[in-house]
């Protein structure tokens, strides 16, 4: 039989693979591109790509494609093949290292928000070396990045790649300050946990408004929803066994290491996490995960429903987002260390990543905003759309001791001097779990917590590496300057915590009162919507250390911002007709038949037996009659609502009408609907229920 380790990145052109198939000098100069950033002469780039098609072959591709990641959030891939005509009428197989290198998709159907007015229109890609070349398929799929030729980024990945660039750039200077010269590079790693609901396919084709728009738009609670916490961690249903056993193969053939699998709370939900890698791999291994387990879903009559909230009343899906940095060494350096001065490293990160999260609390929050998102940020569930710290009380009591010149309580009744004494160690989960913060220290990394199932991981991570980029560059600017390092390490540590303390939070963010004193109190930022915070990316602030940085071009931003709300204001307005659209066709007619069938009813029996009441059907009827008059009267307003979207003056303005005159417009209408399911018997109501959906995998 085959184990894992037999096939595990099988469909990989990894190192083994370069080792393999490559000469000695080849694979050495490949290599120094990946480690180093080492430019690939055109000699060495043809003779991987002969090495890389002849592998591919091997193993059944017959097309390659250029695999990148649009601003659309999802990946793109247009595939050629390796074909290519001989005098004999033959075909040879050919594939060069230019092909390898650069690519040129027709650039034009993907969003540029206005980009493509000021640049040329024409796109490229480019090959991501330090990413893997994978078959997908019959398809030598190669990772690349994604720019029109004016030079701005077109995709995700360009400016991924530029954020690790200067935060590997910021961290060596702080490294070195500390006497590490030996440390060549700094990574940020990240783990995302992955959550999704699986159902199945035959509900799924019922239903238009989880075809459209990936979640439902009407559903009265089911019977049993969570209620009984009896799914999270449960026994794995058969159904979804044998899913998770070949979504499983599936990614491992692709080198992606997924690692642990359970149920989650809601019915039907269910998590899986990969080991972390660098953040660009694990970007790309995130949105082939999604992709895999849509395929593999639908290979077991299911569907993966990856919409952050696809079930009112029951959690929604998010995806937690593990980072850390590390040296090339694999020093971690958010890992508390055995020495005094490893200690005080750590503390400065750890407040680089303190202050970061709080200077730049609106652009955690701008990039995780979608419209799905939206349903569970600033909603009834965790996380919420305040963005604070978890730290745990240990490392709280260390950061208040050294803020207060205290001494801290449980290390010797001394003072705390920074670089002489050594920190406590920290316990991985000393205090309970704290799972509603949105920002929460875990040890020796940070979880953050607000990332949508369906976002890619690019965004937050571009965010979070500029952030934690620029307190790094400050640091060093000051450090390297200082006559005395240490005291200046002292005080900038002990100011940062001054300055910074509103962002941290140890309780439950899940409560009112918890958002009463963020806001009220500790002046932080609650953007409840992507309508409310989407034109603050463009805030200056925001803007001048995203462009000083190198992160992003002025145009880029403004692009992106359009690009962002665009597509907000588009999912909603399908949603919108979506609801209209089952309004009319199904629901009204529906209740219709029912009433009259119920209405016949009552008048066939009353010609029976003048006497009976029939009180069930005519009260029913009336009731039902009642909530169609509102159901009309709702759609009405809906309807006409829209027509007003045209007079907005520009995006942001439509963003704005959409999210506090449509949306509410639609939860007005989806009450009397709900009602409506309640009271109508089963074989009237036009599509499956929540009863339906969410219980239907064995
Ligand atoms: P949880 O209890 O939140 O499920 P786990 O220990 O299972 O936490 O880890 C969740 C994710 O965090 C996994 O993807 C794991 O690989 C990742 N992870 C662990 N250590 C690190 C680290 N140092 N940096 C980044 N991610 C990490
Ligand atoms: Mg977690």
């Amino acid at each position: 039989m085959k184990t894992v380790s037999d096939y595990f990145g099988s469909m990989v052109f990894d190192d083994r693979a370069m080792r393999a198939n490559l000469s000695a000098e080849i694979y050495a100069s490949l290599r120094k591109t990946i480690d180093e950033g080492k430019e690939l002469d055109i000699g060495v780039a043809n003779a991987v790509a002969e090495a890389m098609k002849k592998w591919a072959v091997e193993r059944g591709a017959t097309h390659f494609t250029h695999w990148f990641q649009p601003l659309t959030g999802i990946t793109a891939e247009k595939h050629d093949s390796f074909i290519s005509p001989s005098p004999d009428g033959s075909i040879i197989m050919e594939f060069s290292g230019k092909e390898l290198i650069k690519g040129e998709p027709d650039a034009s159907s993907f969003p540029s928000g206005g980009l493509r007015a000021t640049f040329e229109a024409r796109g490229y890609t480019a090959w991501d070396p330090t990413s893997y070349a994978f078959i997908k398929g019959n398809t030598l799929c190669i990772p690349t990045a994604f720019c029109s030729y004016g030079g701005p980024a077109l995709d995700k990945k360009t400016p991924l790649l530029r954020s690790m660039e200067v935060l590997n750039k910021q961290a060596l200077r702080i490294l070195r300050l500390f006497g590490n010269d030996k440390a060549k590079r700094v990574v940020s790693a990240v783990g995302p946990e992955q959550e999704y609901f699986l159902i199945t396919q035959e509900m799924y084709e019922q239903r238009p408004d989880l075809r459209f728009t990936g979640r439902t738009l009407f559903g009265a609670k089911s019977p049993k929803g969570q209620e009984l916490d009896d799914h999270y961690f449960g026994v794995i249903k058969p159904g979804v066994a044998a899913f998770m056993e070949d979504l499983n193969d599936e990614l491992w053939k692709l080198g992606i290491l997924a690692k642990t699998e359970h149920n989650e709370v809601a019915p039907a939900q269910h998590e899986l996490a990969p080991i972390y890698t660098t953040t660009n791999i694990a970007t790309d291994h995130n949105q082939l995960t999604m992709e895999i387990m849509q395929k593999v879903a639908a290979k077991h009559g299911l569907v993966c429903l990856l919409h952050e909230k696809p079930f009112a009343g029951v959690n929604g899906s998010g995806k937690h987002n593990n980072w850390s940095i590390a040296t090339d060494e694999g020093q971690n350096l958010l890992s508390p260390g055995e020495t005094p001065y490893e200690n005080a490293q750590f503390l400065l990160f750890l407040c680089a990543v303190i202050k970061a999260v709080d200077d730049y609390q609106d652009l955690l929050r701008i990039s995780v905003a979608t419209a799905g998102n939206d349903h569970r940020l600033g909603a009834n569930e965790a996380p919420p759309a305040v963005i604070s710290i978890f730290l745990g009380d240990e490392l709280n009591a260390v950061l208040e001791a050294i803020e207060t010149d205290t001494p801290y309580h449980k290390a010797k009744k001394t003072q705390m001097k920074l670089g002489v004494d050594v920190l406590p160690k920290f316990n991985r989960d000393t205090t309970d779990r704290n799972r509603t913060s949105p920002f929460a220290f875990t040890g020796n990394k940070f979880e953050f917590r607000m990332l949508g199932s369906s976002d890619s991981i690019a965004c937050a991570n571009i965010m979070l590496n500029s952030a934690v980029a620029e307190s790094l560059r400050i640091y060093a600017d000051r450090l390297e300057k200082a006559a005395d390092f240490e005291t200046a390490l002292h005080d900038m540590i002990k100011k940062t915590i001054k300055d910074h303390k509103r962002i941290i939070f140890n309780g439950n963010g899940y409560d009112d009162a918890w958002i009463t004193e963020a806001t009220k109190k500790r002046g932080l930022l609650n953007y409840r919507t992507t309508a409310d915070c989407m034109p603050h990316l463009l805030d200056e602030k925001n803007v001048t250390m995203l462009t000083s940085l190198g992160v992003f071009s002025k145009d880029e931003l403004e692009s992106r911002c359009e690009i962002m709300l665009e597509n907000y204001v588009k999912s909603v307005i399908i949603e919108a007709n979506t609801m209209i659209n089952m309004v009319h066709k199904r629901i009204a007619p529906a209740i219709t038949r029912f009433t009259a069938d119920l209405a016949k009813q009552a008048s066939e029996k009353k010609a029976l037996s003048p006497d009976l009441a029939c009180s069930y059907e005519i009260e029913l009827v009336s009731k039902l009659s009642e909530l169609t008059d509102s159901i009309t009267e709702r759609t009405d307003d809906l309807e006409e609502a829209m027509l007003e979207l045209q007079n907005a003056e520009d995006i942001i303005a439509e963003a704005d009408y959409i999210c506090h005159t449509i949306l509410p417009k639609m939860n007005e209408l989806r009450i009397p609907c709900d009602r409506a399911e309640l009271l109508t018997a089963k074989s009237y109501w036009p599509f499956p229920t929540y009863g339906d959906l969410l219980f239907s995998v064995k």
